[in-house]
């Protein structure tokens, strides 16, 4: 069984322009917006155009140019929102699937920032 991408997910609507967004940065095969419920003073969300579900799956689908596109749209939301590992420091999270508590099934980093984030996990 591979990866099932839904078209109507949340995210994927944003990316059609049916639900308005908070852009930070656009590019060729990203998009970078504000979270709508903020967990950090920076909570900035970063997706990929195509359709991927996860991580995982984009890192095994995905084309060179849109691996390239993403990573580099990564670091350059970090030094937009000045939250840079040479800097303040950030934390990026992708949560995947069920037992990552995915709640959009469309690839997304979150880069959260602006405070201290405490350690990585909550005890289970
Ligand atoms: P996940 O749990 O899938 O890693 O995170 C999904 C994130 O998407 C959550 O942090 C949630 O606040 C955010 N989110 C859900 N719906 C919307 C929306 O319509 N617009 C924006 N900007 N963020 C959303």
């Amino acid at each position: 069984m591979g990866y099932s991408y839904d078209p109507e997910n949340i995210f994927a609507k944003i990316l059609r322009g049916e639900i308005p967004n908070q852009t930070v940065l656009e590019t060729e095969h990203t998009l970078a917006f504000r979270d709508i419920q903020p967990q950090a003073p920076v909570h900035v969300l970063v997706i990929p155009k195509g359709p991927y579900v996860s991580y995982d799956h984009f890192a095994q689908e995905a084309s060179e140019a849109e691996i390239v596109d993403f990573t580099r749209a990564v670091g350059k939301v970090c030094e937009m929102e000045g939250v840079e590992a040479h800097g303040p420091g950030c934390r990026f999270i992708s949560n995947a699937g069920t037992h990552g508590v995915q709640e959009v099934p469309h690839l997304h980093v979150h880069v959260l920032g602006g405070r201290p984030l405490g350690r990585m996990l909550n005890p289970a």
